[in-house]
């Protein structure tokens, strides 16, 4: 079947607003893709800035009942979201491998790492606590309490297609903000799986609403008067548009952007998890996380043997398409521009002279989005493949002579958010998570990941904002602080004669 034929009869995505599907006003759309096969199988509505106008009267409808409930019962439903997601825990992560191409042990992470920040949600009524201090001054008593936005939007990419949008919205529901959520056009069934699943739950209708679209709903929801914070997760140029745009427009936003990671190998690391570590950084998720190692440093000796035992592993990861087999290996890039332009990359870095080992071009399924594990050796830090993400399955190795070189390259890196040191020496891992410019830092961990009950701490230019997204950041984020002094005639009873 032609592309132009799928597209048309694959079925159109539809919107969750007020606790109803709707279709799309849109007359614009984009094919969502099994990445395995190139086969066309929905299409997401792109410029329905109308439905946006209805999902966010519906969220600013639903909020003044939600936020009035007690965050006790708010907590109480969330169980029964955690409960029912559980339940379709095999499902949801199936539908991931369908339309983003991660292998099923993947898609499993996914899933799971989305619940961990919705069981976090579910200590809301103890996370929502305020301080108090009797007595501040004569007669008068201080106390805060958190109190909900209003309107919360969230902006995700295709990467993760369960677990960012999960960073997001169930904090903020927790904390008593209605929610408008504009997933990823590259993956929208699995944002509208899980809002159906938060309402069988028993989630209030107009509390969860789901919006699809590109830049001109993104934008759309950066300048509604109605939303008062927008959670941005992309890449780069896109965080700080939106940060500018939305912060232009008076509103909170937490902004994070792409990212280029290093794992720095000394001599002294314990290789076989060194090599195990670097294969999941470098090509789990086909290289496709935000988190993704793709500059390996191997200092002085460390170089040649990183080298040839990441080669002998690379040549032994096998690709073939996730949505059929659950087999261990590596699954496609996103769609064919992201092939594309991976290919042209790899091309043009090695016909201006840069080293390439192996060619991920090469010995690749002939249908789907599938790029090859990739190595370029001897990279210097002026390179684009030093410089640039590219988010994909291509690792870079660089030859620093010492830690201290290796910390002067990587922190001329624009951007912040992840580095991980391999050493039998804890001096020399402490002095790199001292040093490095940064926000999260691995010490023999391959991925720094984010952890539910911590920020996701991203420096530089992958974060733009103040707080980050998950852990007590996220709930400071979704809610505002309101103190109260309080004062009471104490003679009162006297006077009263009581
Ligand atoms: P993307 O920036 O293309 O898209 C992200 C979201 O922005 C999508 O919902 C998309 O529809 C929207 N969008 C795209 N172009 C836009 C524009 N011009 N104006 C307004 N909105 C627009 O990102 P992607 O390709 O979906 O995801 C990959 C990127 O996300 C990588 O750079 C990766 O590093 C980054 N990422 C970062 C983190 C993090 O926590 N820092 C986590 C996951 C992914």
């Amino acid at each position: 079947m032609s592309t132009n034929r799928a597209l048309r009869i694959a079925e159109v995505v539809p919107l969750f607003i007020g606790g109803e599907w709707r279709q799309s006003s849109s007359t614009v759309f984009s094919p969502v893709h099994n990445p395995s096969t190139g086969e066309v199988i929905a299409q997401t509505p792109m410029n329905g800035l109308a439905d946006l106008e209805m999902a966010v009267a519906a969220a600013q409808k639903a909020f003044p009942a939600w936020s009035r409930t007690p965050a006790a019962r708010r907590a109480k439903i969330l169980f029964d979201c955690r409960q029912r997601l559980r339940e379709h825990f095999d499902d949801l992560s199936r539908l991931i491998c369908l339309e983003n191409g991660k292998t099923l042990e993947e898609a499993r992470g996914d899933v799971t790492r989305g619940l961990e920040v919705l069981e976090f949600a579910c200590n809301i009524p103890h996370l929502l606590k305020g301080e108090s201090l009797p007595e501040i001054a004569e007669q008068l008593d201080s106390l805060t309490w958190r109190e909900p936005l209003g309107v919360c939007a969230g902006i995700t990419p295709f990467n993760f297609p369960a677990m960012v949008p999960m960073w997001m919205f169930p904090l903020a529901i927790a904390c008593g903000n209605t929610f408008v959520l504009k997933p990823s056009e590259k993956v929208p069934l699995t944002a509208n799986r899980l809002a159906a699943l938060f309402q069988e739950s028993g989630l209030p209708e107009g509390v969860l609403n789901v919006v699809h679209g590109g830049q001109e709903v993104v934008e759309g929801l950066c300048r509604h008067p109605q939303v008062r914070a927008v959670s941005f997760v992309g890449s780069t140029g896109v965080a700080r548009r939106v940060y500018q745009l939305a912060t232009e427009h008076g509103k909170r936003v937490q902004s994070a952007g792409g990212a280029k990671n290093v794992l720095l190998v000394l001599p002294d690391a314990e290789w076989d998890p060194t090599v195990r570590a670097i294969m999941g950084s470098a090509f789990g998720c086909a290289g496709q996380r935000c988190m993704a190692g793709s500059i390996l440093m191997g200092v002085g000796t460390a170089a040649d043997e990183a080298r040839e035992r990441t080669l002998a592993a690379m040549e032994a990861l096998r690709l073939y398409d996730t949505s059929q087999n659950a087999a261990a290996g590596m699954g496609p890039v996103i769609d064919g521009v992201a092939r594309d332009r991976l290919f042209g990359v790899i091309g043009r870095e090695a016909s201006a002279g840069g080293n390439l080992v192996r060619d991920g071009r090469r010995g690749i399924p002939e249908r789907g989005f599938f790029v090859g594990p990739t190595l370029f050796d001897s990279v210097t830090p002026e390179r684009l493949l030093f410089r640039q993400e590219l988010f994909g399955p291509v690792l870079s190795l660089a030859r620093p002579a010492s830690l201290d070189e290796a910390l002067t390259w990587l922190n001329q890196l624009p951007y912040g958010n992840g580095a991980t040191i391999f050493t039998s020496n804890g001096g020399a891992a402490r002095e790199f998570a001292r040093r490095v410019q940064c926000g999260m830092v691995g010490i023999n961990v391959g991925v720094p990941a984010p952890m539910a009950i911590f920020p996701f701490a991203g420096w530089g230019e992958s974060f733009f904002g103040d707080l980050h997204v998950q852990g007590m950041e996220g709930i400071c984020f979704y809610t505002r602080q309101k103190v109260v002094l309080s004062r009471w005639d104490k003679d009162y009873m006297r006077k009263q004669g009581w």
